[in-house]
């Protein structure tokens, strides 16, 4: 089995989006300072729950991917507060009995909560995903307009499973 860590926001769920558009209607100009403030005072619970969607079907892809037995799969997330950290193992594990959800500090790079070398990450954020190669890892950039930036793009999450027969798994 090979490791597959997946990322939480413009990925499996299109919280970004949404929060650019709540942005955009209250008139904030999207600096860091302001994105920062916004989503640590943000009520994530309902955020999630009333707001945002699933990508794509990411949650029935999930389950495929599972299924199918070939990874470990584990939700690797960056967040700001403790708060979205509970929304968000809230919303998986109302479909997932069984999986792992790993919260990671906004300021902490992905690659230093797991082990990087030969695992799947699968990312819209370019930046995580060089990061990720630089430390021996696999990175896959989720993209709904399939823009690789320089990585394999998927736009539905169950393409890594085609993928990773394809080009990381050794045949038997
Ligand atoms: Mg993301």
């Amino acid at each position: 089995m090979i490791n597959l860590y997946i990322d939480f926001d413009g990925v499996i769920m299109n919280t970004i989006e949404v929060g650019y558009d709540m942005f955009d209607k209250l008139g904030i100009e999207k600096n860091e300072d302001n994105v920062g403030k916004f989503y640590s005072e943000l009520n994530w619970k309902d955020f999630i729950n009333k707001k945002c969607s699933q990508i794509n079907d990411s949650i029935d892809c999930i389950k495929k991917i599972i299924d199918s037995g070939l990874f470990n799969v584990s939700i690797l997330s960056h967040v700001v507060s403790l708060d979205e950290a509970v929304a968000k193992i809230e919303y998986i594990r109302k479909y997932f009995k069984d999986i792992t959800f790993i919260p990671v500090p906004k300021k902490i790079s992905k690659t230093k909560m797991v082990h990087t070398k030969n695992s799947i990450l699968i990312d819209d954020y370019a930046g995580n995903l060089r990061e990720w190669t630089g430390e021996g890892g696999i990175g896959i950039r989720f993209s709904e307009k399939m823009n690789g930036k320089g990585f394999i793009p998927i736009n539905r999450l169950d393409q890594i499973i085609e993928i990773a027969k394809n080009n990381f798994i050794e045949r038997v």
